[in-house]
């Protein structure tokens, strides 16, 4: 009998690697990748593997692997890419750095939910304060020094609550107590713990 598999995990398999798109269930055996080895989907999955992958093929799957895993377009992560060539600092840092702190990725990263749809969720309901004050936009860029928090009916929440309760830790440059967390700094390219190469998407936008 035919089994269905989620959408978000086509996407892991898309990429051949767990991305972590769906929360607990990526901790499981029930994980598609872990079954099937990351087999591409479709019917002819394992012949497209055959073939030599060119140099534009590795740019554009890492781009795409990027996209997916923040949960971005195409359109805003074009947008991030300019944003980066026109800093003055590193642009493989400061990528990284628009795409983590993006408000949905940063109540994913203080361990407020087990996935960035979770948190995109959470957001765009108008459960999350920053500084105080309700924010219902994922793509919000936060800064070092602001407050992030949950109200109280959102801590009860089933999808929230069991993280807060098992302590679940925040990436090292932020910190939380609790409901409420704080960015203490923009994270370094090495600490975001994610095989993203940056410069292989740099060098697909600046062909
Ligand atoms: Fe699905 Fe999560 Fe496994 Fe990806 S990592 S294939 S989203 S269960």
């Amino acid at each position: 009998m035919a089994k269905y598999i989620d959408p978000k995990c086509r996407l892991c398999r898309r990429e051949g690697e767990k991305l972590y798109l769906k929360g607990a269930r990526c901790f499981t055996p029930k994980c598609p990748i872990e079954k099937r080895g990351g087999q591409i989907p479709g019917q002819h999955g394992k012949k497209r593997t055959r073939g030599r992958i060119s140099g534009y093929g590795i740019q554009l799957r890492e781009k795409q692997k990027a996209k997916r895993l923040y949960g971005v377009l195409e359109g805003q992560f074009h947008r991030y890419y300019e944003l980066a060539i026109k800093s003055k600092d590193n642009t493989a840092e400061m990528l990284v750095q628009l795409l983590e702190s993006r408000l949905d990725n940063i109540c994913y990263r203080l361990g407020f939910t087990l996935s960035r749809s979770l948190a995109r969720q959470l957001v765009t309901h108008g459960n999350v304060l920053v500084d105080g004050k309700k924010v219902d936009v994922p793509s919000f860029q936060t800064k070092p020094g602001m407050i992030i928090s949950l109200p109280a009916h959102a801590a009860k929440f089933d999808f929230v609550a069991p993280n807060l309760i098992e302590k679940n830790a925040p990436a090292k440059w932020l910190s939380r107590v609790g409901t409420q967390g704080k960015i203490d700094r923009l994270p370094g390219r090495d600490e975001v713990g994610t095989d993203m190469k940056t410069n292989l998407i740099i060098e697909f936008y600046s062909r």
